[in-house]
């Protein structure tokens, strides 16, 4: 693979922080739902039912990736999140680590949170494979009906107001559909998390590791204005 421009990653790196930070204040306000004391058994509930999936991923071997994996990603973070964003699948950092998003793409992500005026902690953050493809190739149909039920039992326990698909991959699997993420953007889908439940509002947008490859102010700021419809939609300021 050719070596990254150093030059360029760094003045990515700086512009990112001007544009997804600069001149906002990140407030560092926690969404959380309104859970009285009696919610919290579910909370405590929600978070061992994650862990249980959780530990189900990382002893997964329903596909070829199992046997490439260094670490399977089932992913982290807050289990009575309001937005849980979903990616494609672990890279080399991700897979390294067993954590999602902690690559470049990943410190991107964390801009936008933040330029949300949220935290990490705030949101729940996976992935539609839960194994890295070798070379961070396109996941395989067969990947992602092996893999899709985990991510179905999360977002089901998560139960979150809004999920955010990262790309192409997360919107076109979450959406059952074939439309290009440019048509899917910028507004709202609904996604059925279980018979019964009403369908959760979800926002596709452009993949952190696609603005970086293709970083113009037109694309950084259509992913913001994605991220304003999403607090809009949840009541929440925008910086
Ligand atoms: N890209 C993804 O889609 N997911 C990650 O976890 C990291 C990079």
């Amino acid at each position: 693979m050719k070596e990254p421009d150093i030059k360029k990653v760094v003045r990515q790196h700086i512009e990112m922080d001007d544009f997804f930070t600069g001149g906002f204040t990140v407030r560092g306000q926690r969404v959380e739902k309104e859970h009285p004391e009696t919610d919290r058994q579910a909370a405590d509930d929600a978070a061992k039912e994650l862990e249980k999936i959780a530990e189900e991923v990382r002893q997964c071997c329903k596909c070829g990736l199992s046997s490439t994996r260094t670490n399977a990603v089932p992913g982290e973070g807050n289990p009575r999140a309001q937005i849980v964003f979903v990616g494609e699948g672990p890279g080399a950092d991700e897979d390294a680590q067993g954590r999602p998003f902690v690559g470049r793409a990943g410190q991107l992500l964390d801009k936008i949170i933040a330029a949300c005026g949220l935290k990490r902690s705030d949101v729940f953050i996976c992935n539609i494979l839960k194994c890295r493809p070798p070379g961070n190739r396109d996941p395989r149909p067969e990947e992602i009906i092996s893999c899709l039920p985990y991510l179905q039992r999360q977002l089901e326990l998560i139960n979150p107001e809004i999920i955010v698909a990262l790309g192409a991959h997360a919107a076109k699997t979450l959406l059952n559909t074939n439309k290009p993420i440019g048509q899917l953007r910028g507004r709202f889908h609904e996604y059925y998390a279980g018979l019964g439940s009403p369908p959760i509002k979800l926002m596709p947008t452009y993949h952190p590791a696609y603005l970086l490859r293709n970083y113009s102010q037109e694309n950084r700021k259509r992913v913001w204005e994605d991220m304003k419809k999403v607090l809009t939609e949840l009541g929440l300021p925008i910086p």
